[in-house]
């Protein structure tokens, strides 16, 4: 870690970025950095190039996130935050191509160390944890309220709040020290979890509608545009529907198909306790963690579903 606060010390303008279908993890983990480089008096740019959930707007209210064309770049290092490999960095090519050095902090368990620096721990909590570490490497005390809420929003989403086995002691233990530093809590869970608009609760009714389990270890659940349409919600702002099919008694592996376009299917792969989806996300050039992956799939729904289930099935 000493050559990556050494390189973010000596760097005077840094732009920072994560992955695309921006979550709590992502966006906290962006906006406590982005703080507490500020706070360093370093020039900072958030960058992300898609649609930002509104459950977060929290976070992001409180800094800019720019888009790759608003901003014009010379000499800055590139911080990748979240993110398990350069083609899924969400910002544009030539970002990622003008930067002087790339530092890439995540906790996947599919990344390829892309970064010239690379921070990747695959046995942490989220990479608000590694964020937590970092910024109490450089000054304990530079950890106020601001940047707690935005390291407890990825902290949380991460784990389902501590629910999952990557929350472990050293998760806890950050979780106290920001709640001792005085972050409201309840403030964070109600942004979070408490504020959903009842177009989003009524497609989440017809989205369990078309559940379906096999071999009752496997259910799935789809959502297309037209409904993503009709319900005038977001595809970034459904991030926990994979959860019902997951969550049935039985059941090992919940699997969400999004079809974002006719040929463009994202799959998100959710497993309870032996199941690494991280394995079968990787058979279609996806990743992410062992309970927790995806990747797209440039098939019809059908199709794609058909050649999921197939290799899903496998795994049971
Ligand atoms: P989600 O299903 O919420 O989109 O993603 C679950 C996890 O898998 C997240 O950690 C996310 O970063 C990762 N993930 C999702 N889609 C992809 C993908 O296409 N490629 C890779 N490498 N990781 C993905
Ligand atoms: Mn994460």
């Amino acid at each position: 870690m000493n050559n990556l606060i050494e390189k973010i010390k000596g760097s005077e303008t840094i732009v920072i970025t994560s992955h695309y279908s921006p979550d709590g993890d992502s966006i906290g983990s962006s906006t406590a950095l982005y703080h507490a480089l500020r706070s360093l008096n370093k020039e900072v740019y958030i960058i992300i190039d898609d649609v930002l959930p509104q459950n977060l707007k929290f976070l992001y209210n409180e800094v800019t996130i720019n888009k790759s064309d608003d901003i014009k770049l010379q000499n800055y290092i590139l911080v990748s935050l979240d993110c398990g490999d350069k083609s899924r960095l969400c910002c544009s090519q030539s970002i990622k191509e003008n930067a002087e050095s790339i530092i890439n902090i995540d906790h996947h368990a599919s990344n390829d160390s892309f970064g010239n620096i690379n921070y990747v721990d695959s046995k942490a909590s989220s990479t608000c944890e590694l964020i937590y570490n970092i910024i109490c490497a450089i000054d304990e005390n530079l950890i106020d309220k601001k940047i707690g809420k935005c390291l407890y929003t990825g902290l949380i989403t991460d784990t389902g709040n501590f629910m999952y086995s990557n929350a472990t002691p050293s998760s806890f233990v950050m979780a106290s020290n920001l709640i001792n530093i005085g972050i409201d809590k309840q403030n964070i869970i109600e942004n979070i979890y408490q504020s959903n608009p009842l177009n989003l609760v009524k497609l989440i009714g017809e989205v369990i509608g078309t559940l379906n389990v096999l071999e009752e270890r496997i259910a799935y659940i789809q959502v297309t545009k037209e409904i993503m349409n009709k319900y005038n919600v977001d595809f970034n702002d459904i991030d926990g529907i994979v959860n019902y099919a997951r969550d049935i008694f039985g059941v090992e592996v919940g699997i969400l198909f999004k079809e974002k376009s006719p040929n463009e299917i994202k799959v998100s792969f959710r497993s309870k306790s032996y199941v690494n989806v991280n394995e079968i996300a990787g058979k279609f050039r996806g990743g992410g963690h062992k309970r927790a992956s995806g990747c797209t799939i440039n098939m019809s729904l059908n199709d794609a579903k058909e050649v999921v289930l197939r290799e899903t099935i496998k795994y049971i």
